[in-house]
């Protein structure tokens, strides 16, 4: 047996390697941040990594050369940021490393583009210096990682303005404020990042808002709503997930009759939805289905036990019913009924800005209790030795960083060696895992 490995092994070696070759490294910047594109003649294959003493990225790019243009790029780069105190390259191995060297630590992000319209294969390097750190996807330490996306789809729009509530509270505006209050939220979360369907009155036919998450390669889909019903004291905050065998009650059927009905309003759209509706009720079937639903209802139920904090629930389970926004078979998906603009108390409720922010905090809450309990492999949640960091920015305070980062405060002064709350601009704090 070994000896077939020692075989394979000294095959795998006496393969010739063809080296990438760096034809040019480019960069630009825009106040404090930077974007380093390393343009290649084959996808580079890398790794990254931050060390301090002095703060510096590294890129290590396996078997690869530096082309005499792209050297002599080099030093350019220094001048034409702020960031950047010095760069070098140098080969290691059979590959080759840069390092970016800068003043402070910074904040990277990076990723790979493919060849294409004309364009050499890329790898994208984002630097971030200290005001900007405090979208702390974070200083992680290790590999390239990613943020998970959150998809916010505000429902309805446009010339479709939802359900009306009394004083002609229209359903289109309170799910906006909503989603954006949501957005500015997860914007703050390190490890997130949001992405808003709907941006503006526009109208957007239900499966496009799906169509377009998938697109961002969303890792949740969480569609916003405020209902009307024909009893005007109905009341309370619902969260839903799509069911492939009938609704749960009477409410969840009337509601997805309701909502799905956004699409008629477009007109030509729903015709091509029709004829849509075979494939996706195959789709539904599938095995990829079983891992969205169930996802789906997990952070549902973790949804709404943190919503019944803030809100009264219309109902105590997550309920199911057919609604067309949730039908996508690769992306776990909830809609949320925030309320009854058809009440005239929770009406008002629903347009106070304190309220928005609560609920749409409650609903994030319950989002980042599933991730951090499941985060995907690849994302900054799953690396346990993700090291978080945050500057200390203009109006910061220890008790708002503790709940942004959803940490004690005294786990906070503990990791920071703090004597009191006393935390001073520009003072770079580690944030304990949450
Ligand atoms: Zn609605």
């Amino acid at each position: 047996m070994s000896r077939w490995l020692g075989m394979l092994v000294g095959l795998w070696l006496a393969l010739p390697v063809q080296a990438a070759v760096v034809e040019a490294v480019r960069f630009s910047s825009s106040g404090d941040s930077a974007r380093l594109v390393v343009e290649s003649d084959r996808p580079l294959s890398y790794q990254l990594s931050q060390l301090t003493n002095p703060a510096r990225v590294v890129v290590d790019i396996a078997a690869a050369t530096l082309s005499p243009a792209a050297s002599a790029q080099l030093p350019q780069l220094v001048s034409r940021s702020g960031l950047l105190t010095a760069v070098r390259a140098a080969p290691r191995g059979s590959g080759l490393r840069l390092v970016l060297e800068s003043q402070a630590a910074l904040t990277v992000n990076s990723f790979k583009l493919p060849a294409g319209a004309g364009l050499s294969p890329r790898l994208v390097v984002d630097l971030a210096g200290a005001a900007r750190v405090n979208k702390t996807m974070a200083a992680v330490v290790g590999s390239a990682r990613r943020n998970i996306v959150i998809a916010i789809d505000a429902g309805h729009g446009g010339k479709d303005p939802g359900a009306l509530g009394p004083h002609n509270i229209q359903e289109k505006r309170v799910t906006y404020e909503l989603a954006r209050e949501l957005a500015a939220i997860i914007d703050r979360a390190p490890g997130f990042e949001s992405y808003l369907v709907r941006r503006g009155d526009q109208f957007l036919p239900l499966r496009q808002r799906s169509a377009k998450a998938r697109k961002q390669r969303a890792d949740f889909f969480i569609s916003i709503h405020a209902d009307a019903f024909t009893n005007p004291q109905a009341n309370g905050a619902s969260v839903y997930a799509l069911s492939t065998s009938g609704a749960t009650s009477e409410t969840a059927s009337f509601l997805a009759e309701r909502e799905n009905n956004a699409d008629l309003i477009g007109g030509v759209d729903s015709l091509h939805l029709v004829s849509e509706e075979p494939a996706v009720a195959e789709a539904l079937l599938g095995l990829s289905m079983d891992f969205t639903l169930r996802t789906s209802s997990e952070v549902g139920e973790l949804v709404l036990k943190e919503i019944g904090k803030v809100a009264r629930l219309h109902k105590k389970r997550v309920e199911k019913a057919a609604f067309i926004v949730l039908k996508s078979p690769d992306l776990p998906s909830l809609l949320i009924e925030t309320g009854f603009i058809s009440n005239p108390t929770e009406a008002r409720r629903l347009t106070d800005r304190n309220y928005q922010r609560r609920m749409a905090q409650a609903i994030f809450n319950g989002l980042r209790s599933h991730y951090q309990a499941h985060p995907p492999p690849d994302s900054h949640l799953a690396d346990p030795a993700a090291i978080r960091t945050h500057v200390v920015a203009r109006g910061d305070t220890l008790s708002e960083l503790a709940a942004r980062y959803g940490v004690s405060q005294r786990a906070l002064r503990e990791r920071n060696q703090l004597a009191g709350s006393a935390i001073r601009i520009g003072q770079q704090l580690i944030i304990p895992p949450g």
